[in-house]
């Protein structure tokens, strides 16, 4: 199986998931918040095929289910490394750009569509949700 690998600003932690297909785009105000963007860019995978090396800090939010939104991220660089949502533990969210430019391919979903910027476009071929 073909794998893409990418790593934190520093260095400390990288990454190796199965080479992916499609990408996701999630709007919701927490990762605006913990990837200082107006969005988040996410390879979705499962957990059994996430092989990290280093090791991330924590940080547990409430996500809009009530349940534990848990961010992984570099506590040296401060880089967002995976998220795992309590409501759906068959699902890790790895963030994008890790990995190095040329690999991450076109976004299929975007999450939370009501957050977007007037600006913001996603294309017409994508699956919107007003929320998750
Ligand atoms: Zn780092
Ligand atoms: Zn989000």
């Amino acid at each position: 199986m073909s794998t893409i690998t990418g790593v934190c600003n520093c260095r400390n932690i990288s990454v190796t998931i199965p080479t992916p297909k499609e990408s996701m785009l999630c709007h919701c105000e927490s990762c605006r918040k913990s990837c200082g963007s107006t969005y988040s860019a996410n390879l979705i995978i499962g957990p059994s095929q996430l092989q990290v090396s280093g090791q991330p800090a924590q940080f547990k939010a409430i996500g809009t289910s009530g349940q534990n939104v848990t961010r992984n991220f570099c506590s040296n660089c401060g880089s967002p490394i995976f998220t795992t949502i309590d409501v759906d533990p068959s699902q890790v969210f790895v963030k994008a750009g890790l990995f190095p430019p040329g690999q991450v391919p076109k976004p299929t979903i975007h999450l939370f569509v009501k957050n977007m910027e007037d600006w913001e476009v996603a294309e017409e071929d994508t699956t919107k949700l007003e929320t998750q």
